[in-house]
């Protein structure tokens, strides 16, 4: 845990550099400041937050949390922290019981497909990147709403998740907000489903930052 929590600051750092830093791990969202549950033992995206506000390099931070689960433990964390937005968009009607207020709660219905999940998305995003003017955004990229998902109960497909990815991408590039991913919770029926998923926000990153340019396109 330790270790992984040292590739979401790695994630951090870089992406500050880069515009966009993917961390193969990370994403702890349900570990409070002074207990873990839920799989989490440390709250690694806080840390990340903690640390580059310690060393100058950030005064806000969003944090764009779309795992199924709500993020209990970031929302508790920052409750009290107007420099640090927390939005969770994420599955009502399942754990956690009770789940803190983060800046922005969106609790999505059982079964809930891709159109109407981006719609949302974007609706969201809009409003966020507009009015908090964060210099680095935490993206926890959960393959758990995935629709054949063993702790989600969410309608989504692999494709569906894919387009959720470069639609966060898409909105924070234009917005020039580099963004730090984690890829949080995952836990298809078929374990190869959930590493497509994970895969597939990898590749949405090389995508929108990494489209090529004409020139390159001819080599
Ligand atoms: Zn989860």
């Amino acid at each position: 845990m330790w270790l992984c929590t040292g590739g979401t600051l790695l994630s951090a750092a870089l992406a500050m550099e880069h515009a966009v830093a993917v961390h193969l791990g990370g994403g702890f969202h349900h570990a409070f400041a002074d207990h873990g549950e839920g799989f989490c033992l440390i709250n690694d995206v806080a840390i990340a937050t903690a640390m580059l506000q310690r060393d100058n390099l950030i005064d806000k931070a969003t944090i764009i949390d779309l795992d199924v689960h709500h993020g209990n433990g970031t929302a508790a964390i920052f409750a009290d922290d107007p420099d640090v937005y927390t939005f969770s968009m994420h599955q009502e009607h399942n754990y956690p019981g009770w789940k803190p207020t983060s800046d922005l709660d969106v609790g999505l219905e059982d079964g809930i497909t891709d159109d109407r999940y981006h719609e949302l998305l974007e609706q969201h995003l809009r409003t966020i990147v507009n009015e908090h003017d964060a210099q680095i955004a935490f993206y926890l990229a959960g393959a758990d709403p995935y629709r054949e998902d063993q702790l989600g109960g969410l309608g989504l497909t692999i494709q569906g998740l894919r387009r959720r990815d470069e639609i966060v991408y898409e909105y924070l590039r234009a917005a020039g907000i580099p963004v730090a991913v984690t890829l949080a919770g995952g836990y298809a029926v078929n374990t190869d489903d959930t590493v497509e998923i994970h895969c597939n926000t990898l590749r949405a990153a090389r995508d929108t930052y990494l489209r090529p340019t004409a020139a390159m396109r001819r080599l």
